[in-house]
């Protein structure tokens, strides 16, 4: 019954250029795999392309191959001193992105908001000095060219997964897009949000679960771990986890880290700061930089039980030394395990 109503759907809605046999074809694929894909999916779906989506920042770092990527940083970029101390101690227990927010989604209007324009050049200098790219949310469509001079690639928070407005400003632009889950969005909606993005003609774009509200509030968020394998299936899109805004506390991050990338993640997005008792924003969820070392020494060999890599971090030295060549000359040799080896 529900195969035939969803074969009917996709014969009513196929797209323009697919035949209507065709359109089926695809559906009834789908529905043989057990995963209700929607037509309205045009361009994310897993059968628009042939291969693949594999998003890359300027400084090497990938989403969707066989290299993990790490973005690691502060939840609010604070001060010169805080942010470059936690990109140096990222940088060199293995991370190869820079997270931090310049402009913070705060629920109370009082709470620290976010340095601005000062935080974006924060961002772009410590990620320029240990060959950081740099991931940072942008929150309102009028800030985007902005952000977009500073950034590596724009984070679309949860709290604006359907800011129709701003999918549409950063589907205009030719730079990668990060965009969380929403705060209790379906996995159709989510997907949209995607579509969004796509129709403006901007491909580059990563999905980030970030857990979801639930009835427990036992965790900040309920991560909801099973999207990582289900998208494999629905979309051509490289998928990453947070688990530090799914848990709320920073002892749960590691557990949830290392199972999101045995889980087939694509990525991780982790919430680091030197003094995590005295953040501005999220403390409780950081890890200091210590803790986040031991986590990259577990993740190295889960990340190959998952068939994937550590990335490869290009140290800014080496790639001074190696005169313009960087990913050549400059790559820093991991070992077997895929731990970088200083
Ligand atoms: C963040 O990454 O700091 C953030 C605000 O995340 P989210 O939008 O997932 O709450
Ligand atoms: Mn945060």
């Amino acid at each position: 019954m529900l195969h035939g109503a969803l074969i009917a759907g996709a014969i009513r809605e196929a797209p323009a250029g697919l035949g209507m046999r065709e359109g089926a074809c695809v559906e009834a694929r789908m529905v043989e795999r057990g995963v209700n894909v929607p037509q309205s999916y045009r361009l994310v779906r897993r059968d628009a392309r042939g291969e693949r989506t594999i998003v890359r920042l300027r400084n090497g770092a990938t989403f969707g191959g066989d290299e993990i990527a790490i973005c690691a940083g502060p939840c609010g970029v604070e001060s010169r001193e805080q942010l470059e101390t936690a990109a140096a101690a990222v940088a060199a227990a293995g991370a190869n992105v820079l997270r931090g927010g310049a402009y913070k989604p705060r629920t109370s209007p009082y709470s620290f908001q976010g340095l601005g324009e000062e935080g974006l050049k924060m961002l772009r200098d410590s990620g320029d000095r240990h060959g950081l790219g740099v991931v940072t949310e942008v929150l309102d469509p009028r800030d985007v060219e902005r952000v977009a001079r500073y950034a590596d690639m724009l984070q679309i928070g949860a709290r604006n997964m359907q800011n129709f407005p701003l999918l549409r400003e950063v589907g205009g632009l030719r730079m990668p897009v990060l965009l969380k889950r929403g705060l209790s969005a379906t996995v159709q909606e989510w997907l949209l949000a995607a579509e969004y993005v796509m129709l403006g003609g901007n491909e580059s774009v990563v999905l980030c679960e970030r857990g979801v509200r639930s009835f427990d509030p036992a965790t900040r968020n309920l991560l909801d771990i099973a999207v990582v394998p289900l998208l494999e299936e629905m979309t051509h899109l490289p998928v990453i986890v947070d688990p530090s805004h799914a848990m709320g506390i920073a002892r749960l991050v590691p557990p949830i880290a290392v199972a999101s990338i045995a889980a087939g993640a694509h990525g991780l997005l982790i919430e680091v700061h030197p003094d995590p008792a005295n953040a501005l924003s999220d403390g409780a969820q950081s890890l200091d930089c210590d803790q986040f070392a031991l986590l990259m020494r577990r993740l190295a060999a889960v990340a190959e039980f998952a068939g994937r890599r550590l990335p490869q971090h290009v140290k800014p030295s080496d790639a001074a030394r190696s005169n313009g060549q960087r990913e050549a000359d400059g790559a820093v040799r991991s070992s077997k395990s895929g731990v970088r080896l200083a």
